[in-house]
């Protein structure tokens, strides 16, 4: 086989399908987020961030900044392998205890990402629960799809937050199957939020456990920042809680939350805990630093909130796409996957906006979106730039508006 030819003419074919990934070569600056240099060759250029998941701006809090620098005076740079090696890292008992705390929940076990947490802990339940069977909502990220198919369990996919359906395949099963529901709190595409309180009902109608993934929730929503369960008044009826470090709380790393007996379980068994090196002492400070931040502070939250209402009743005001959702994610509805991305490369290149457009298979075809997320230290002189730049766009390209009527 000619593999460079190979290569070539698959990265040729996502090309001319619109859908290759071209990434924006970004330089942030402490302070001064949502705005960045954007490196193209030699030439740099100012750009504002639409598109960041540090949804509260906690990657350039002082607070996080100050713990890390600390942690690294203090213990240096790596962890110095995998726990399983070589112990546990101070930093890492702390942010652990933090974050049981957070959910409610006895113990809780940290992972290098939310990817890896959701793809070890679904693995692991799934392949060490004899007989489980793990109903998986269809829209779940693609590390929970990942981690219950390397489990080998057995699966079913309910249709998305459709508690008719999922009961439906509940009632189907044997009373006394080990049953696991996979869903997320907010969808991170559509913006949607799961019915929560239906699924931990059929989960104790069927004798079923629950797996909840709040990683576009935790930092963001409860009073604490414990997520949707949390402003639910849900944490105690979900199994497993598992967020990330890498959005909200800006700094990078995921974990699960359950019973102590649960997590023991999972760092017993778990490969992608066990023979991976464990996160640097100064990434599990910062976090711990950010999560009790959050915890105390609404002011984050509120303002985001704030500034998520002001840029959609611009938006609907100019007769922009966007679906209507319970969150704080704004996804432009655009459609069409080269259309998509020349409408991300006319915002970067003529008004500094940078918004990565989302193409297959992040999103089915013929829904690409530009998918905003205003954040708290966005101005509104940056949103007045923003809805200016897609005004003239949508005219520009004739892309269709909201009618009137849906606005
Ligand atoms: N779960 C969901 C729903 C996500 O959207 C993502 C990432 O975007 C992850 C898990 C993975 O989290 P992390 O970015 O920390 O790996």
């Amino acid at each position: 086989m000619d593999y460079q030819t190979f290569f070539r003419t698959e990265l040729d074919r996502l090309k001319a399908g619109g859908n290759y990934r071209v990434f924006a070569d970004l330089e942030r600056h402490r302070g001064a987020f949502p705005s960045a240099d954007n490196h193209v060759g030699d030439a740099v250029r100012k750009v504002t961030i639409w598109c960041s998941n540090d949804y509260l701006g906690m990657g350039q809090h002082p607070d996080v900044i100050a713990a890390m620098h600390a942690a690294i005076d203090q213990s240096g740079a790596g962890a110095g392998g995998t726990r399983n090696i070589s112990g546990t890292n101070h930093h890492h008992v702390l942010l652990e205890r933090e974050l049981a705390d957070l959910h409610g929940k006895e113990a809780a076990l940290l992972f290098t990402s939310g990817y890896v947490s959701n793809w070890a802990a679904l693995g692991t339940l799934g392949a060490k629960i004899p007989g489980l069977v793990i109903l998986s909502d269809a829209l779940n990220h693609a590390s929970m799809i990942e981690g219950i198919r390397h489990s080998k369990a057995e699966r079913i996919i309910w249709k998305h937050n459709d508690l008719e359906d999922l009961e439906r395949h509940l009632a189907a099963l044997p009373a006394d199957k080990p049953k696991l529901i996979a869903f997320e709190s907010v969808y991170s595409m559509d913006g949607d939020i799961a019915p929560i309180r239906g699924i931990c009902d059929l989960a104790d109608r069927y004798g079923a456990m629950t797996y909840l993934d709040e990683v576009h929730a935790v930092g963001m929503y409860g009073p604490r920042g414990g997520g949707i369960a949390e402003r639910e008044g849900l944490m105690d009826r979900i199994t497993v809680i598992e967020g990330t470090l890498g959005k909200a709380f800006g700094v990078v790393g995921g974990y699960i939350a359950a019973s102590a007996d649960l997590v023991d379980f999972v760092r017993s068994f778990a490969s992608g805990f066990i023979f991976t090196t464990a996160l640097p002492p100064a990434v599990a400070a910062g976090a711990c630093a950010s999560i009790r931040h959050l915890k105390a502070s609404s002011a984050e939250r509120t303002a985001q909130q704030a500034r998520v209402a002001e840029v959609r009743a611009r938006l609907d005001a100019a007769g922009i796409p966007h679906i209507p959702n319970p969150s704080h994610i704004i996804p432009v509805m655009v459609g069409d996957a080269a259309k998509c991305k020349y409408l991300s490369d006319i915002l970067m290149d003529r008004h500094g906006i940078y918004i990565q457009p989302i193409n297959y298979p992040t999103v089915p075809k013929g829904t690409e979106r530009l998918r905003i997320t205003p954040g708290p230290l966005h101005s509104t002189k940056d949103v007045e730039r923003l809805v200016t730049a897609l005004e003239e766009l949508w005219a520009h390209c004739q892309l269709s508006r909201m009618p009137m009527a849906a606005q």
